[in-house]
Formats: C-alpha cells, sequence, structure tokens
C-alpha cells in the first residue's frame, strides 16, 4: 500500500532511556510502514543537551513555533546523581519546563479508557480531563537558603524607577525562601484555552485554587477567569448546557473523588502536575494518559505524561526483559499526526492516526497488554507481552483492521 504523504513537517523531539527506546520502535513498526515521515529532528536526549548546553531544547521549541506541531518523547530532568551519572557540565532545566516558558499555554490530560482496566474510584464513569496551567510559579522559581538571622525583602522597582517592598520574613534563624510570579496575558489565555476547551468537548469546566489564603496570587487567577466567563462565555456555556464551577482547590479535591467524572478540571501548574498523576494513575496506570500543550498561538505539542521509567531501562540494558507500556507515547504520535493532517488537510493522515489508537486500545481489549495493565484488568487470563511484542501485537492488530 502506498504511504500516507505529508506536506508539513513534525518536530520530533527525541528523548531519554526506556522512552527512546519505545520511540525507536513505534516509529519502526506503527509509523514508517504507512507514512512517509516528513519531520524535523531534535535530539533531546540528556547527552545531546549536553553537549549543546541545552540549546537543542530552546531550538525543538522554535522549530514548534515554526511548524506548529511537536511530538515529544520523555526526558529526564538532571537531578544530583544525573549530573553525576551523565558527567554533566551543568544541572541542565527541565526541558518540558523550557519548553512549556517558551510556547506558554495549557498542558490538557486526559485517560485513556479501556475495557477491562477499571478506575480504582468507583464513582468515576467517565474521563477527567486535567488542564494545567503551563506557565510560571514554582516552575519558574527563585530560591535562597537563608544562612542565619536577617531581613528577606521582595522589591518591585518599577521601569521610572519607583520602588515597593514588603517584608516576606525578618528571620531569627536559618531558612529558605522562594519567590514565584505569573503573568497577566498567560493566565488569560490559560482561562480561554480552557474555557474554549470546555465548550469544544461540552463538558463542565472547574477551576480551583487557594484564593482564602493566598489573596493576591491565587486570587488574581479565581478574578480572571470569574471575568472572562462573566464577560463573554456565560451565554456560550449556557447554550451548550454546560457549567462553569469555582472552588477551593481542596474541595475540588474532595468533590473529585465523588463524582463521576465527565467534567474538565483546570489546575495551577504545580496542582496539575501532581493531580494528573494521581488521576492516571487512579484511571489505570500513568502510560494509560494523553498529554498535549495547547499554546494560546495555535501551537501543539503532544506528549506523554510519564517519565523515563528508568527502572526498566536499567533491566533493558542488561539485556533483561522489560514489559513498559508504550501507548501514552503512541498517543502523542497519533496526537501529533492527526493535528498535522487537520492543519494541513490531509483527511488521510488523522484517519491513520484514529485507525492506530483503535488499534492500540483493540489489542488491548483483547487482553494482550503489558505487565502494568495485566495486574490490574478485570479481564480473564490477559497476555503479558513484552516492550517490542505489545507494539508488534498492535501492528497485527492494525494490519487485520485495513
Ligand atoms: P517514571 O519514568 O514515570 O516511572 C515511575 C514508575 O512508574 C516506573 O518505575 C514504573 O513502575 C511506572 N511506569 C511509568 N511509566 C510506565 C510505562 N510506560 N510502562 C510501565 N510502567 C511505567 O518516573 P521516574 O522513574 O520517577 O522518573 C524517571 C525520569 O523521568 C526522571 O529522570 C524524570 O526526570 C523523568 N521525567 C520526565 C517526564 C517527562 O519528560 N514528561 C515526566 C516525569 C519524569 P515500576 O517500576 O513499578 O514498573
Ligand atoms: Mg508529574
Amino acid at each position: 500500500m502506498a504511504k500516507i504523504q505529508m506536506k508539513t513537517p513534525l518536530v520530533e523531539m527525541d528523548g531519554d532511556e526506556m522512552t527512546r527506546i519505545l520511540w525507536g520502535m513505534i516509529k519502526e513498526h506503527l509509523i514508517l510502514p504507512y507514512v512517509d515521515l516528513k519531520a524535523e529532528y531534535y535530539d533531546l536526549g540528556l547527552e545531546h543537551r549536553n553537549e549543546t548546553d541545552d540549546q537543542v531544547t530552546i531550538d525543538s521549541a522554535n522549530a514548534t513555533k515554526k511548524y506548529g506541531v511537536a511530538v515529544k518523547c520523555a526526558t529526564i530532568t538532571p537531578n544530583a546523581a544525573r549530573v553525576e551519572e551523565y558527567n554533566l557540565k551543568k544541572m541542565w532545566k527541565s526541558p518540558n519546563g523550557t519548553i512549556r516558558a517558551i510556547l506558554d499555554g495549557t498542558v490538557f490530560r486526559a485517560p485513556i479508557i479501556v475495557k477491562g482496566i477499571e478506575p480504582n474510584v468507583r464513582t468515576w464513569k467517565k474521563p477527567i480531563t486535567i488542564a494545567r496551567h503551563a506557565y510560571g510559579d514554582v516552575y519558574r522559581d527563585v530560591e535562597m537558603k537563608i544562612p542565619g538571622p536577617g531581613k528577606v525583602e521582595l522589591v518591585y522597582t518599577a521601569a521610572d524607577g519607583h520602588e515597593e517592598r514588603v517584608t516576606v520574613h525578618d528571620f531569627d534563624s536559618a531558612g529558605v525562601v522562594q519567590g514565584l510570579h505569573n503573568l497577566i496575558p498567560s493566565i488569560e489565555s490559560f482561562a480561554d484555552s480552557c474555557f474554549t476547551y470546555a465548550l469544544e468537548k461540552k463538558q463542565d469546566l472547574w477551576f480551583a485554587t487557594k484564593d482564602t489564603i493566598s489573596k493576591k496570587y491565587d486570587h488574581t487567577f479565581k478574578d480572571i477567569f470569574q471575568e472572562k466567563y462573566d464577560e463573554k462565555y456565560k451565554p456560550l456555556f449556557e447554550a451548550a448546557g454546560i457549567e462553569y464551577f469555582y472552588t477551593l482547590i481542596d474541595d475540588a479535591v474532595a468533590r473529585v473523588m465523588k463524582s463521576e467524572g465527565g467534567f474538565i478540571w483546570a489546575c495551577k501548574n504545580y496542582d496539575g502536575d501532581v493531580m494528573s498523576d494521581m488521576l492516571s494513575s487512579a484511571f489505570g496506570s500513568l502510560a494509560m494518559m494523553t498529554s498535549v500543550l495547547v499554546s494560546p498561538n495555535g501551537y501543539y505539542e503532544y506528549e506523554a505524561a510519564h517519565g523515563t521509567v528508568q527502572r526498566h531501562y536499567y533491566k533493558y540494558l542488561k539485556g533483561e526483559t522489560t514489559s513498559t507500556n508504550s501507548v501514552a507515547t503512541i498517543f502523542a504520535w497519533t496526537g501529533a499526526l492527526r493535528k498535522r493532517g487537520e492543519l494541513d488537510q490531509i483527511p488521510e493522515l488523522s484517519q491513520f492516526a484514529d485507525r492506530l489508537e483503535k488499534a492500540t486500545i483493540d489489542t488491548i481489549e483483547k487482553g494482550e497488554m503489558t505487565g502494568d495493565l495485566a495486574r490490574i484488568t478485570s479481564l480473564k487470563n490477559p497476555i503479558v507481552l513484552n516492550s517490542e511484542e505489545f507494539i508488534l501485537a498492535i501492528k497485527n492488530t492494525l494490519d487485520s483492521e485495513e
């Protein structure tokens, strides 16, 4: 069969460890035989980031601005142990943080639902989508260790030179401080993309912060969402029969656990990081979740929400069998190909993405899956496949469903 032709390249961001191995297998077995792949390749593997002084990460984000759609493999965010392991020049920043700072926007994460993998929370009947603000807060913070007694202040120097200051704390012992920031335009575009996404999906939108404690910072988020809703989205939501609902973050957590699902939960950056891991685990597995960064300028970056699966990689290096779930990484590829198909008006490309997703789900529902799913499935006698066998089983299903 003739391969599907592409017009515009995808930005391909390769990554690290076990997910880098899966990346190669997915391309070899599930993409390249069917698609005449046009991609601009950026190697975000830690060694290459180190060689390029992390310039490759910045270049890949700028390429995403140029072409509009990227697909990203999981990458190592270095810590002290990684600096030693890879003999790094510096403890490079999180690539996701760097890319999100350049593209801005909101990360939408939704569980991939399959029959036979029931959510741990019995009341959940429908997927819950997390909309995570992708800019600022603790991901763009500055921090200081305070060695001993002394005063810490926040100082704002306006462009015209006038100053405002507040005391953070008068220390009488050693301590720590953290300076966070966010930007009004970024919060506004976060709100717009959440309201727009809710309308697109015809689902209620929930938003929560800690505005009772954080009366300026978090309250600004709350106010911006409310103003946008009142000024623009209220009639659209009413016409669509959906609701916007604001509450405190702790109340939201309690309500989510008792809900039926089927809504979009907008979270500040850190809340979204933590809550999406909780949701994906409770829906089955970290590897059963899609993740896409949507920038206010209409750039899309598709990724898996989980990490590089380091423990499996070390087994792989020793020649041992691994059974690593590639579903989230496959869905990153299908998300990117589908979007490229939509933007370039190549319906065959979008249809191929649909078929590959269906083949992935059908393979699991037939009982062929990786170890993480086999441990929790309600299907009788699941067949546990290794990392490559699972990808080949999907290829088999895909070819049989042609
Ligand atoms: P992780 O890679 O998400 O893996 C944590 C554990 O979750 C694994 O050991 C495994 O459990 C299970 N798991 C995750 N993904 C799986 C999959 N696809 N298939 C089967 N099991 C899976 O998190 P980590 O080990 O804490 O972090 C490793 C590296 O990833 C770190 O260097 C971190 O910086 C990076 N990271 C990157 C991203 C990203 O690029 N988006 C996100 C998070 C972390 P078992 O070992 O019990 O099988
Ligand atoms: Mg996380």
